[in-house]
């Protein structure tokens, strides 16, 4: 069977148990009224409305390998069974022989495409075989990406006595100085902190010979690149390189022409985002219209799994809040959050036991969310590109996704 992202395929309407569908206003569908403004919108309305063109079931990826031909110690190819995987996804059916070979591979793959396993079998491997300490470092934007590659090195290298360290921010730097000086194998974490270790000379670099730099895209956008040059200068140019962003800008292009010898590329972009998803506006006068049109919203069971933006932290936990006196389980998640309230709020949206997470842009980042039903934009991204990142976490898979945006219209 091929690799199915765990998401249930949509074919055609569900059923709306007798609740009004949802109409929204459409402005593209009007003679433009002069006499209408959008209050504050840097992006135009009419780039929130588009109906998905990529629908219904896409034809499975055919693999050209099975986990079985890739040449894994027997514990390793037990532990993927273990976690269920049958076939290898694109990624790492084109990346793994490469990484094998010890070839530096550039990745153009989103989250959602099976990419931290693309890197870490390989990682795994040839760390059993020579169990070298601190010789993988493994760079990633945000905490929950770096906790997520974590949780999967650990699931991947189980019974195998390698170990890893996470180095994020948001939680006690002493204990991770004393985790790095007992010499895990991997070291994984955000540039902020590994920054932060580095200067106080608390993170050895010397021995690493691989580097992973996940969603190195993302990390420019977050204004990363200086740590990144700084800890990659430390690292010995006798290294394998793993390389993996969504896009190629000039600014990346340059980055991995400065960090890769003789690359290997491997694109396995499908149709955009945007694309999949379905996209409209729901047209509001101020606050308090929005909130109710919001709370109209969730009260239709289509809504089933919602993600909901607000541009500020204070504003996202008070929607959040907002919502759970109407009865609708809510979580917020924002950087005034500790990791471990973040990291609970985040359990709880993936565990269907809050129907809503309300979220920043930042927070939300790279986080791997299996069936989100819908989009909401309460307020507006402040790019577009912002925007296609927000949508980007519905419509996932196989399935047609759904965006709203909320536009003040005055
Ligand atoms: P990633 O893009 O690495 O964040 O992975 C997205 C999701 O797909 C994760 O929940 C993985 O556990 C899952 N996944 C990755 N590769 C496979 C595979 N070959 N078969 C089934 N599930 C997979």
């Amino acid at each position: 069977m091929a690799y199915q992202p765990s998401r249930r395929p949509r074919t055609g309407g569900r059923p709306n148990s007798g609740t009004r569908s949802f109409r929204p206003n459409r402005p593209h569908n009007r003679r433009p009224q002069q006499n209408k403004r959008f209050k504050g919108a840097a992006i135009h309305p009419s780039k929130f409305i588009n109906r998905a063109t990529v629908t219904g079931v896409e034809t499975p990826y055919a693999a050209t390998h099975q986990f079985s031909d890739f040449p894994f110690s027997q514990q390793l190819h037990g532990n993927i069974a273990a976690k269920g995987y049958i076939t290898p996804s694109a990624i790492q059916d084109q990346s793994i022989p490469h990484l094998l070979e010890g070839r530096d591979v550039i990745g153009l793959a989103n989250t959602g495409t099976g990419k931290t396993a693309a890197f870490l079998l390989p990682i795994i491997e040839k760390l059993s075989a020579n169990r070298d300490l601190l010789s993988v470092l493994v760079i990633a934007p945000t905490r929950e990406l770096a906790q997520q590659i974590d949780e999967q090195f650990r699931d991947f290298s189980r019974g195998m006595k390698l170990y890893s360290t996470l180095l994020v921010g948001g939680a006690n730097i002493e204990r991770q100085i004393a985790q790095l000086r007992r010499g895990p194998h991997v070291v994984i974490g955000t540039p902020g902190r590994m920054m932060d270790l580095m200067k106080r000379g608390q993170l050895p670099l010397k021995t690493v010979t691989t580097l992973v730099l996940d969603e190195a895209d993302r990390m420019l956008d977050m204004g990363f690149i200086n740590d990144i040059r700084m800890i990659v200068g430390q690292l010995s140019p006798q290294r394998q390189t793993l390389f993996f962003s969504a896009t190629i800008t000039p600014s990346i292009q340059k980055l991995t022409e400065d960090f890769l010898k003789d690359p290997v590329t491997v694109s396995v972009r499908t149709a955009d985002t945007s694309e999949r998803v379905d996209q409209d506006v729901v047209v509001a006068a101020n606050k308090e219209e929005k909130l109710a049109k919001l709370l109209e919203l969730l009260g239709q069971d289509e809504f089933e799994k919602v993600l909901l933006f607000g541009e500020t932290k204070y504003g996202v936990q008070r929607l959040s809040d907002n919502l759970e006196k109407q009865g609708i389980s809510s979580v917020a998640i924002h950087g005034n959050k500790s990791q471990s309230q973040r990291q609970r709020a985040l359990r709880s949206f993936k565990n269907n036991q809050a129907r809503v997470m309300v979220a920043t842009d930042v927070a939300a980042r790279g986080l791997d969310i299996p069936n989100v039903s819908h989009v909401i934009n309460f307020d507006q991204p402040a790019t577009y590109e912002d925007y296609v990142h927000r949508i980007g976490r519905t419509g996932r898979g196989t399935a047609t996704g759904k965006a709203l945006t909320f536009v003040e219209h005055r």
